[in-house]
């Protein structure tokens, strides 16, 4: 069996903290070659304790300097390099073969870029690179013979009811639609008024699955699933009005595709993240993760109903950005991420997510992004944009 080759790009976060703990189960068939984090140097040095990767990467010179007097201390032989250049090249060093994207937000786009460019396999839990990059990425990813495999729980789902040699457009598997599940998050049943008041604590107090704080907060709003719609857009090849949204509160379901003949095809399991981890890890084989039997006779019920558009704006911003095409959904992605910051520091009420993005779509989201300079000065724009309507509010 192939020893895979495994740099885990956020490897501080939940997902890459979930990925090395399948990855610590089976430490026959992967290599550590590189870890990297933003600013969790303790957790990093553990990490690099434990697996031993060629290389580390931190934020900053100073980050760097403490890593490295930590791991000389623990006798461990670590290469460390700090900065945006280091993740780059940790993504492209010719030891790795799989790359975990598991950077949050846009500043995973480049080093994801980057293994997608040296033709990596690239398990994508970073939806944030594919929704701002759209058809640029897949272009890249065509050309360089990169593999993408799918670690949002609702695309390695799709990914997973699809026949293996699938082709954009899935007309030629006799697919007719795509169904994306959401939980509908923490506030799924709280009215309108409430809304305006809900906290950052109890944005991230996710009832199903532990996850970092912005799509936490991105699974509140609804805008989570808003990018998966234009994620699944782009892998797949549906267009928007095949690529349907339903709320199931259980995390069970986690997406289905709905065939021409009628059949349609599910992937359930246990909301740990750990099952579509170990999927893309081991594809096409299958890898134990540990995790207990699926007991549905004491899940019982599987509900499913509608997403509220009016509560839950951003689930109609990310399709009205994905129909626009252009820049919108890179100001959409920005403003998120801008206003998502915002909501976190006490700087917005939950309700003014939406209305920001809204705001600044309306305002740059007829831009052109037709090449990587015009995304990378638009989503900078939109930060500004968001920047200066929050100061002028505050
Ligand atoms: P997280 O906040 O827990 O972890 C993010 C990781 O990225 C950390 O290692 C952090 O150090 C690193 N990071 C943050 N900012 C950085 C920067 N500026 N430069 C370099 N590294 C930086 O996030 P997460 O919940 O693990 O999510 C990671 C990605 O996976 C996101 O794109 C998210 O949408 C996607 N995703 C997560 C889950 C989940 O269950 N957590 C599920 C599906 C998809
Ligand atoms: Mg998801």
């Amino acid at each position: 069996m192939a020893v895979t080759g495994l740099c885990i790009l956020g490897a501080t976060g939940s997902v890459g903290c979930s990925t090395l703990d399948v990855v610590a189960r089976h430490p026959e068939r992967f290599r550590v070659v590189a870890l990297t984090a933003h600013r969790q140097g303790e957790r990093l040095l553990e990490q690099c304790r434990r697996f031993r990767p060629d290389v580390a990467v931190v934020d900053s010179v100073d980050a760097a300097e403490r890593l490295r007097a930590g791991l000389d201390a623990a006798g461990v032989p670590t290469t460390v390099w700090h900065g945006e250049a280091g993740l780059i090249q940790a993504a492209s060093l010719p030891e790795v073969t799989a790359v975990m994207a598991a950077i949050v937000g846009a500043a995973g786009l480049l080093p994801t870029l980057s293994a997608v460019r040296a033709g990596k396999t690239v398990l994508l839990a970073n939806k944030e690179s594919v929704v701002m990059g759209g058809a640029l990425f897949m272009d890249e990813v065509r050309r360089h013979g990169a593999r993408l495999i799918p670690i949002d729980s609702e695309h390695n789902a799709i990914f997973q009811c699809l026949p293996r040699d699938f082709a954009p457009g899935l007309d030629g598997a006799g697919v007719r639609r795509l169904l994306l599940t959401a939980s509908g998050g923490p506030f799924r049943q709280f009215p309108a008024e409430q809304l305006a008041h809900v906290t950052p604590q109890a944005a991230c107090a996710h009832p199903n699955w532990v996850m970092g704080r912005k799509i936490s907060v991105d699974s509140a709003t609804l805008m989570n699933k808003g990018l998966e719609v234009i994620e699944a857009h782009w892998l797949f090849g549906l267009p928007p009005e095949r690529i349907e949204v339903v709320v199931h509160p259980q995390s069970v379901v986690h997406s289905l595709v709905e065939y021409v003949d009628g059949s349609v095809l599910a992937q359930l399991g246990h909301p740990d993240m750990r099952t579509p981890i170990a999927h893309a890890l081991g594809w096409p084989q299958r890898l134990d993760v540990g995790l207990p039997l699926l007991d549905l006779v004491q899940i019982g019920q599987l509900n499913f109903e509608a997403p509220d558009r009016e509560r839950f704006p951003a689930l109609d911003l990310a399709y009205q950005a994905l129909r626009a095409g252009g820049g919108a959904p890179v100001v959409l992605n920005a403003a998120n991420e801008a206003a998502v910051a915002a909501f976190l520091a006490n700087r917005l009420p939950f309700t003014g997510i939406g209305e920001l993005i809204g705001r600044v779509l309306a305002q740059l989201g007829g831009e052109p992004a037709g090449c990587w300079e015009a995304v990378i000065e638009l989503d900078r724009r939109t930060r500004a944009t968001c920047a200066a309507w929050l100061g002028g509010e505050a």
